[in-house]
């Protein structure tokens, strides 16, 4: 370059930054200035280009860097298909002959009779039927032997025994007295309990009695069961079907079940009627049938327990 052009682009280039300090943007220049600057040739037909002190046009924008593709996780398998819900398997109560426990161990007669008493002052303090203890005048826990081989089963009290605090007591129990004796035994040496412990009300009515309901037996039932448990009885004799449901813990209808051994909790159970329908039929045409089924069902618990059994007491209630 030489020192005149050096000269001529440094005047230039201040002018340029004199303009520019005014505020000029833009400054025209022939074709001719510009080649002579740029020292190429130009055709004069050319518009002058004008110079321009705005900020060079930016720079095309980099390609953005592609981002290397995301890597995609694997699809996450979906879970397994829920279960269909299972419908709860129908309630079939069990036939009646299935109720079965592994035995108890027999407590000694020490421990008997202090579990015994234990399990009596537990029922004698127990408020678990609001409506019943309201109206109950006794708990009506059971009677006769602790260590009895044979138990009968009934339902509940009925007003006599609510007023004695002893279960079978009433008409019905004169009935079950007498036959137990012409079994040739006593009410001291069987045991006589009922399902329910106390006597179902009757609000609103001064006589008569109820058969307890399904939750008052089941409320009440352990007290059985534990009775029964600690007595370990070689036969059991269910009274009528409210004794077989409270029992088993579902509605058994009794003509279905009466004189068939059935097991419950590994002793032999015996149901047959109650003696107070013993005690309806009585006038009735076959009333003596009826005395002579439950009778037959008697027989089978001597035979059961071993017990002797004479031509005449096998004849009972055959005829008028
Ligand atoms: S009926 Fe049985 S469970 Fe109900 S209050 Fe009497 S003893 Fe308790």
């Amino acid at each position: 370059m030489s020192d005149a052009y050096a000269q001529l682009l440094a005047a230039t280039i201040q002018h340029l930054e004199v303009l520019k300090s005014r505020g000029v943007r833009h400054v025209p220049v022939r074709p001719e200035t510009l080649a002579a600057l740029a020292g190429t040739p130009v055709k004069p037909a050319a518009r002058p280009a004008p110079l321009s002190f705005a900020a060079p046009p930016a720079p095309a924008p980099a390609p953005r860097p592609v981002a290397a593709p995301r890597p995609v996780p694997p699809p996450t398998p979906a879970p397994p298909p829920a279960p269909a819900p299972v419908a709860p398997a129908p309630v079939v109560p069990p036939p009646p002959s299935v109720v079965v426990r592994a035995p108890v161990a027999i407590p000694a007669a020490g421990d008997r009779a202090a579990a015994f008493a234990e399990l009596r002052q537990r029922a004698l303090a127990c408020v678990q039927c609001p409506n019943l203890v309201a109206s109950r005048r006794q708990v009506v826990f059971g009677v006769g032997n602790e260590a009895a081989e044979l138990m009968f089963v009934g339902e509940a009290p009925g007003v006599e025994e609510d007023a004695q605090g002893e279960p079978f007591v009433g008409p019905a129990g004169q009935m079950l007295t007498k036959m137990i004796g012409a079994m040739g035994l006593s009410r001291a040496q069987v045991y006589i309990g009922n399902v329910l412990k106390c006597r179902p009300d009757t609000p609103g009515q001064k006589f008569g009695n109820r058969p307890p309901t399904p939750e008052e037996m089941a409320t009440c039932v352990p007290f059985l069961q534990a009775q029964i448990d600690l007595i370990r009885p070689r036969v059991l004799v269910a009274l009528g079907a409210s004794a077989m449901a409270g029992l088993l813990g579902h509605p058994v209808k009794i003509t279905g079940v009466r004189g068939r051994w059935l097991d419950y909790r590994g002793i032999p159970l015996m149901p047959t009627f109650h003696p107070s329908y013993v005690l309806r039929q009585q006038e009735a045409a076959g009333g003596l049938a009826v005395k002579r089924q439950v009778w037959e069902d008697l027989l089978a618990a001597m035979a059961k327990l071993g017990l002797p059994i004479s031509d005449k007491q096998r004849n009972y209630f055959l005829k008028a």
